[in-house]
Order: structure tokens, then C-alpha cells, then sequence
């Protein structure tokens, strides 16, 4: 019998007549013939509640009982929907993460799962059992609550989809699928039927925000055919109406550009005239590193004097004053003047086909410099080619290139 893990986020559980909606959705897959085991998120907008009533007592508290308290949103959904599901005259069981269990490492508030020992649920489920396990929580060796890091409902399914063999894991949420790019800035963003783990990595990463990365980077070593759906539609998984996340050898005809995102959320800094010396960028990027911040495009000048030379980085726009304090310490770039500047945002295209061919990036780039737009740095990797721009011209050049790479929905 198919195995499929559905899960469903914040907003496909927002009340008890949603709740009892997706136990239709369940209940519809079972009736095709389906195993089903279900994971919840807490209804939406209770962990940010829960979040609020922590900062109350007092904020930036590194403690396990800030897990033990936002874990339970999802208590309450994976309550209510084995009730929904008992009162359709099937068995059902919720279980909290430490009834799986599904143990983690200890970094609470960002954790990550261990081991999802398979015993409990499987029998479960060869009794005729649904079981509702709630999403984003876990439990330590030590036996302490943790939480998956915010949108971590999403690992929680495919980890327990790979935990238990399951055939596929389907992401009930309230967009029917990935697009080509925001469909609310761009009114002619289609749909993905497939798209690779690796392309919907990049474009989780760059700010497409439907599934949590971390689930994505599982299902890619798990091999967990993955689906995105939305549960306002009638349709249910197993008609595959969403956005299939699969293997690269999977898709015959592999698309050169998949997608076009943006990201508002960097901040540029330029070091001005630091000594063009072995070292130097060492000694800039340690202190960085350890301070956990992410540096993402790094461009270096040539000096033409040899002495010394310009240095142009991005990093996330709410670590600006961090990152000036840090760099203001460096012994090595004394007297260097540091520009910083938040008006900048990040254009990507993303396409598994990109590796095999060349002409995406004159593509790219001369589509911005028709419009006028200027490109202040640049990084690449197999699959994607990112730039920075002035953040006015977000929407324009989005818009360009999602039409300059052929991705408009045919308008008949
Ligand atoms: N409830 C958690 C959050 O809001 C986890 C999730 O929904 O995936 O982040
Ligand atoms: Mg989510």
C-alpha cells in the first residue's frame, strides 16, 4: 500500500473548519487506497503569539523553556485533528515529538533531528492507526523539548517521510505550488509542475518562502519526492496538482532558467583603501564567521597602486550595525572607510539546465543594462546567477527577466 506523509501549515489549520477540511483531505487520500501519517503546524499565527508571551517575560533568553513553550502550538492542531479524524470513524493518535520520538541535537530554538527511531508510528499505522504528529518539535537525549527553527513543520514531514519509507510527502499550504517567480509582482508567474531538490534549494534560500530550506536539503539526500499543494483546492495529492520536487534525473526536459527571485533583505559594505596584503581578507572574514553572520557576495578591487584596494561585500540587512562594530575593531583596516548600504536588493535566475549552457549570464545582464539598471555585484554557481541592484528597480528587473528567459504564462 502507498505510504504518503501530508502536512499541513499554519493556514490550512488556521480554525477547528479548516481542521476538519484537511481531515477530509486525509481521509480522501485513505479512501484511494493510501497509508497516511499526518503532521501539523499550530494554527496560524499562535507561534508568533507564543513568541510575543516569551518576549513579555523577557527577550533574547537562551533557554529550553522557550522551546517547551512555542512547541505548543502544534500540540493543540495535532489534538484536534486525530478528533477530526476519529468523528470520520477512523482511528487516530496524535504524538508529540517526544512520543515519536524525534530526537534532536540541543540547540534549541534551531534544532536539528538526530534519528526518528520508525517502531512506534509503523505499528501504528499497520494497526490502521492515523497518526497526527506535531510538526517543528522535538526532544533531546537528554529529554528536554527543542524546536526546528521557524517554518520547521516542513522538516518535520520530510524526516518522518524518509524515517518511514514513505512514497511521497505532500506540503498542503495556501499556494498551489512553487512559480517561475512572485506571482503578486509578476501577474504572469506560472506554476511548476517538477522542479529539481537543487533549484528549489536556491530559490528556498533566495527568498521563494514556501518551504523551509532545511526539508528541502532533506528530501535531497533522502531521495523523498516531495509535492507542494495548496488545501484550498478541491484536489488532493495523489492527483499531483502542485509542484512536484524531484530528482534532476527525473525531468526529461530540464528548463535553462526555472525561476527569478529577489531578495530585499542585504545590505552592501564596502571597505575602502584596506592593504592589499596576504591575510587581509582573512582577517576580515574570521571575526564574521564567528559571529555567525552570513556574508554572501564578496567582491575584491585590483589595487592599481599595489598597496592598496577596495573590498565589497553583502550581509544580512539586520546585522549592519553588528558587522560595522566588528569591522570597526579590525587592527588590519584602521583608518579604511566602511560604506554601508541597505538600499540594495538581490536578483537571481535559477535553472538546473544553466550547468550544460552558456549565454545565461550576457542574457541576464544585458536585459538589466537595457533598462538602465545597474549591476553592483555579481556571484554565480552551477545553477544560478545572482546580482545586486538599487532596490527601486526590484520590480523592473524581475519583470525583464522573466520575460527576457521566455517564463510569461502565454496570455491567449
Ligand atoms: N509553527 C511554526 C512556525 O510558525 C512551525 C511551522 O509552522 O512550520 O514557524
Ligand atoms: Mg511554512
Amino acid at each position: 500500500m502507498p505510504r504518503i506523509i501530508v502536512k499541513f501549515g499554519g493556514t490550512s489549520v488556521a480554525d477547528t473548519a479548516r481542521i476538519e477540511k484537511a481531515a477530509d483531505k486525509v481521509v480522501a487520500e485513505i479512501k484511494r487506497g493510501n497509508q497516511v501519517g499526518v503532521v501539523v503546524s499550530a494554527m496560524a499565527g499562535v507561534t508568533n503569539e507564543l513568541l510575543d508571551y516569551c518576549a513579555q517575560i523577557q527577550s533574547g533568553l537562551d533557554s529550553t523553556d522557550y522551546d517547551a513553550v512555542v512547541a505548543s502550538g502544534e500540540q493543540i492542531t495535532a489534538g484536534l485533528m486525530a478528533l477530526a479524524l476519529q468523528k470520520r470513524g477512523f482511528k487516530s493518535k496524535s504524538y508529540m515529538g517526544w512520543q515519536v520520538p524525534i530526537i534532536t541535537n540541543g540547540q534549541h530554538g534551531r534544532a536539528r533531528i538526530d534519528d526518528i527511531p520508525p517502531d512506534i508510528l509503523n505499528d501504528a499505522m499497520n494497526e490502521g492507526v492515523i497518526p497526527v504528529v506535531a510538526g517543528f518539535q522535538g526532544i533531546t537525549k537528554e529529554g528536554r523539548i527543542t524546536t526546528l527553527g521557524r517554518g520547521g513543520s516542513d522538516t518535520t514531514a520530510v524526516a518522518l517521510a524518509a524515517a518511514l519509507k514513505a512514497d511521497r510527502c505532500d506540503i498542503y499550504t495556501d499556494v498551489d505550488g512553487v512559480y517561475t517567480t512572485d506571482p503578486r509582482m509578476v501577474p504572469n508567474a506560472q506554476k511548476l509542475a517538477l522542479i529539481t531538490y537543487e533549484e528549489m534549494l536556491e530559490m528556498a534560500a533566495l527568498g521563494a518562502k514556501v518551504l523551509h530550506p532545511r526539508s528541502v536539503e532533506l528530501a535531497m539526500a533522502w531521495n523523498v519526492p516531495l509535492q507542494v499543494l495548496s488545501s484550498f483546492e478541491p484536489s488532493i495529492g495523489s492527483d499531483l496538482p502542485g509542484t512536484q520536487v524531484v530528482r534532476e534525473e527525473d525531468i526529461v526536459e530540464k528548463q535553462i532558467v526555472n525561476g527569478v527571485t529577489y531578495a530585499r533583505h542585504e545590505a552592501k559594505v564596502t571597505l575602502m583603501s584596506v592593504p592589499d596584503k596576504p591575510g587581509i581578507a582573512a582577517a576580515i572574514f574570521a571575526p564574521l564567521g564567528k559571529a555567525g553572520v552570513n556574508v554572501d557576495m564578496i567582491i575584491q578591487n585590483i589595487s592599481p597602486d599595489g598597496q592598496s584596494t577596495d573590498m565589497t561585500f553583502t550581509i544580512p540587512r539586520g546585522d549592519t550595525a553588528l558587522v560595522e562594530s566588528l569591522i570597526k575593531d579590525l587592527p588590519d583596516i584602521e583608518g579604511g572607510e566602511i560604506r554601508m548600504d541597505s538600499n540594495v536588493s538581490k536578483i537571481s535566475v535559477v535553472g538546473i539546465g544553466m550547468s550544460s549552457h552558456s549565454g545565461v549570464a550576457t542574457t541576464m545582464f544585458s536585459t538589466l543594462a537595457e533598462r538602465g539598471i545597474n549591476i553592483r555585484a555579481i556571484t554565480t554557481s552551477e545553477i544560478k546567477i545572482s546580482v545586486l541592484i538599487a532596490e527601486e528597480y526590484t520590480e523592473l528587473a524581475v519583470r525583464a527577466l522573466h520575460t527576457a528567459f521566455a517564463l510569461d504564462k502565454d496570455v491567449a
